[in-house]
C-alpha cells in the first residue's frame, strides 16, 4: 500500500475516533469523479479539517496547487504534518485563519473551489471568493442539504434554523448564477459550473 493510501486509512480513523467530519464515502466517488473531469490547475479549499479531502485533491488532481484554510489550530497541524511527511509542501499551502479573513489575501485565477467549512458561512464566501475565480471553474459545496432539512420550505428546527436558511439562500444564489446541479448523495454535494466550464 503506498503512503498516500496509508494515510487515507489513518485520517478515516483520526475522524471516526475524534468526530472531525470528512467526505462521507457515499459522496467521495462523485466528487472524485467531478474533480478528475475538472482537471484543475488552482484550488482553493475552505476547510481543511485534518487533511483528508486535501489529500484526495492532491492525489487526484497531482497538476493542481492547492490553497487549503482551516480555522482551527489542532486540525491545521495534522493537515500540515500529512503535507510535509507526503512532501507535498511545494505544491498544498495550509493556510491557518478565518476564511473570511484569509480568501482576500489569496491571488486570483482558482479553477476549483471546495467549500466545506461552516455552513452557514458559503453565502459569505462565495461572494469573497467570486473576484478570485478563472473565468471558467467549478465550485463544489458539501453538506448543502444538511441532513435532508434544507429542501422544501419547512420551517428548520431552531438549533439548525441559521444554517439552514442560509443554505438555501445558497442554492438559490447558485442557481441562479451558475449552472448548478445539487446531488443527493452523502449530505448533499452541490456542483455549480462558471462560465463556459463543462464537466
Ligand atoms: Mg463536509
Amino acid at each position: 500500500m503506498d503512503k498516500v493510501e496509508r494515510y487515507k486509512e489513518i485520517l478515516e480513523a483520526e475522524a471516526e475516533s475524534h468526530h472531525v467530519p470528512i467526505l462521507r464515502e457515499a459522496e467521495r466517488a462523485l466528487f472524485l469523479s467531478v474533480l478528475e473531469k475538472s482537471k484543475p490547475v488552482r484550488i482553493l479549499e475552505i476547510g481543511t479539517a485534518i487533511g483528508y479531502s486535501m489529500l484526495l485533491l492532491a492525489a487526484h488532481a497531482p497538476q493542481a496547487v492547492i490553497d487549503t484554510v482551516e480555522i482551527d489550530e489542532g486540525r491545521y497541524k495534522r493537515a500540515m504534518s500529512v503535507v510535509n511527511d507526503l512532501g507535498l509542501s511545494c505544491r498544498v499551502h495550509c493556510h491557518l485563519g478565518d476564511a473570511a479573513q484569509v480568501i482576500p489575501t489569496l491571488f486570483p485565477g482558482y479553477d476549483f473551489i471546495f467549500l466545506d467549512g461552516p455552513k452557514g458561512q458559503y453565502m459569505t464566501y462565495i461572494k469573497l471568493i467570486e473576484p478570485l475565480l478563472a473565468d471558467e471553474a467549478v465550485v463544489v459545496a458539501d453538506n448543502v442539504l444538511f441532513r435532508g432539512m434544507v429542501v422544501g420550505n419547512e420551517y428548520p428546527p431552531h438549533r439548525y434554523r441559521t444554517i439552514v436558511l442560509r443554505l438555501r439562500e445558497y442554492i438559490s444564489y447558485m442557481k441562479s448564477h451558475y449552472e448548478t446541479t445539487i446531488y443527493a448523495a452523502g449530505d448533499g454535494l452541490a456542483v455549480s459550473l462558471k462560465g463556459n466550464r463543462k464537466i
